[in-house]
C-alpha cells in the first residue's frame, strides 16, 4: 500500500518546477484580475474590468504549472516574448454551476469573478479556457498584461487582521483566510469568538492537524452595516460587508456571495490562498467552490462538519459523495465521462483515480454492506447521482454529516493540496 501511495504522489508532483523559474518570471507580489463572467446554458463571455496589485505572493512557487486540473476554468499565463507557459491554475466559480441550472436555459447570468497570479516581471499573455462536464475545453478569452505599461490599483489596507494559527511564512504554507459577513459593530466580541472557534474546527481535523506547520489561518475583522444574512425565501434582506445570501442559484441552503470583487478586495489585507466566509446566521447553509471561496454559517450545531466539508470542495476540488440532495443542477456528472473530481468515478477511467490504493481482494463495484465499513472500495452512488457514479468510502465527511471523517482518498488529496501551497511533498 505504501509503495502505491508513493507512486501516486510521484505522479502528482511530476509537474514540479524549480523555485528558480519563479524568480525568473515573477516578483513577490500578487496581481489580481477582476472580470465579469456572463452567459447562459450555451454561450458565455468574459470581460476584464480591473487589475489590482500588492501584498506578497503567498501561493505556490514550486508548482507554477498546476499538476492536475480539478476546476472548470483553466487560467494560463505565457511569457509574451517566448510564448512559454509560465503559470497555470484551475478553479471553478458560481457561473460554472449556474450554466447547468434550469434558469440558465432562458436567462443570461452575470457573475463577478477574480483570479490571483504572481506579478510578472515582463509582459505576459493570459488565457481563460472553460471545460464542460464532458471535459472538453474551449478558449474563452485571451488578454495581455505588461507591467511596464499597466497601472494596477494598489491593495488598500482596510481592516485589522487576526492571526489564529501561524505555521510559517506565507510562501511555505497554505494561507487560509476567514472573512466575516453579517457581523455588525455590536457583534465584535461574537466575531472574535467565532473566528477562534472555526479555526479550532479546522486545526483539530485530519489532515490539517497533522500538517499544522504548513497551515496559516488568519481572519479579517470587518463589520457590516446590519447584523445577519440575506435570506430571500424568509423575506430577510440585510446590508452586509460582502452581500452573502441564501438561495443562490435557486437552492435554498446554498449560501454564497455575489460581491466577489469586494470579497477579494477585503481579503487582500492579508496573505491569502483560500477564502472562507464566516456568516452570522442560524440557518443551515454553506458552499465551497474549488480554488474560489467557501462559506459557512456560525449558528448551526453542525458548523464543525460544515466548514471542513466545504473546505474539501474549496481546497481539494472534492465532489460531494452523497446522492440524495436538493440540487438544481441538471445532468451534473454524465456517467459516460470520467469526472475531474478526484473522489468520484464513473469507472470510465478508474486507473486515474484511487484504483491503485485498493486492496486487490476488494470487489469493484463494492457492495455497500455493513462489513465493508472502513474498507476502501468503489461504492455506487455519489456526486448527486444514485447510479453510475461511485465513491471510495461508505461514510466520508464528503457524504454524511460527520466531522473529521475524511476517507483515505479525500485525505490524500487534501494533503497534496497543502503540499502544493507549502512547496513540499507531504504525506510520505
Ligand atoms: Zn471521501
Amino acid at each position: 500500500m505504501k509503495k502505491v501511495l508513493v507512486l501516486l504522489l510521484a505522479v502528482f508532483f511530476c509537474g514540479i518546477n524549480s523555485a528558480q523559474n519563479f524568480d525568473n518570471y515573477f516578483e513577490n507580489k500578487t496581481l489580481r484580475i477582476d472580470y465579469l463572467h456572463s452567459g447562459d446554458h450555451v454561450s458565455e463571455s468574459i470581460e476584464v474590468k480591473a487589475y489590482h496589485a500588492g501584498g506578497v505572493w503567498s501561493g505556490t512557487r514550486a508548482y507554477l504549472i498546476e499538476p492536475k486540473r480539478y476546476g472548470d476554468i483553466l487560467f494560463q499565463v505565457f511569457d509574451a516574448a517566448s510564448d512559454k507557459l509560465i503559470y497555470s491554475r484551475s478553479y471553478s466559480t458560481l457561473f460554472c454551476e449556474y450554466r447547468a441550472t434550469e434558469r440558465a436555459l432562458t436567462e443570461v447570468g452575470h457573475f463577478e469573478e477574480c483570479v490571483n497570479m504572481p506579478m510578472p516581471k515582463a509582459a505576459v499573455k493570459y488565457t481563460f479556457t472553460m471545460y464542460d462536464r464532458r471535459n472538453v475545453g474551449k478558449l474563452l478569452y485571451t488578454g495581455s498584461y505588461d507591467p511596464a505599461k499597466e497601472s494596477p490599483k494598489p491593495f488598500v489596507k482596510e481592516c485589522e487582521v487576526m492571526n489564529l494559527h501561524i505555521g510559517g511564512k506565507p510562501e511555505n504554507c497554505i494561507d487560509i483566510l476567514f472573512l466575516p459577513d453579517g457581523y455588525a459593530k455590536e457583534d465584535a466580541k461574537k466575531l472574535e469568538k467565532d473566528m477562534k472557534r472555526f479555526a479550532s474546527y479546522v486545526m483539530n481535523c485530519t489532515p490539517y492537524k497533522e500538517n499544522k506547520k504548513y497551515v496559516n489561518l488568519r481572519a479579517i475583522k470587518g463589520y457590516s452595516e446590519e447584523s445577519g444574512i440575506t435570506d430571500p425565501n424568509g423575506g430577510v434582506f440585510k446590508k452586509t460587508l460582502l452581500g452573502s445570501s441564501y438561495n443562490v442559484i435557486d437552492v435554498d441552503r446554498y449560501l454564497m456571495c455575489l460581491n466577489v470583487w469586494k470579497m477579494y478586495e477585503v481579503a487582500d489585507d492579508a496573505p491569502v490562498d483560500i477564502i472562507v466566509l464566516i456568516c452570522n446566521s442560524d440557518k443551515y447553509g454553506g458552499g465551497g467552490i474549488y480554488n474560489f471561496y467557501g462559506t459557512v454559517c456560525n449558528g448551526v450545531p453542525q458548523a464543525d462538519y460544515v466548514i471542513v466539508h466545504e473546505m474539501g470542495h474549496l481546497i481539494g476540488g472534492l465532489a460531494d459523495e452523497y446522492y440524495t440532495s436538493e440540487v438544481s443542477v441538471m445532468d451534473y456528472y454524465p456517467t459516460d465521462v470520467e469526472p475531474v473530481e478526484p473522489n468520484v468515478t464513473t469507472l470510465v477511467d478508474f486507473d486515474s483515480k484511487w484504483k491503485s490504493m485498493l486492496d486487490p481482494n476488494t470487489p469493484v463495484p463494492t457492495p455497500a454492506t455493513a462489513d465493508h465499513k472502513g474498507i476502501l472500495g468503489v461504492y455506487e452512488g455519489g456526486g448527486y447521482v444514485a447510479k453510475g457514479v461511485y465513491r471510495p468510502w461508505l461514510d466520508c465527511t464528503m457524504k454524511i454529516i460527520a466531522y473529521n471523517n475524511f476517507c483515505p482518498v479525500c485525505t490524500k488529496i487534501l494533503v497534496d493540496a497543502i503540499g502544493y501551497y507549502a512547496n513540499k511533498e507531504l504525506g510520505k
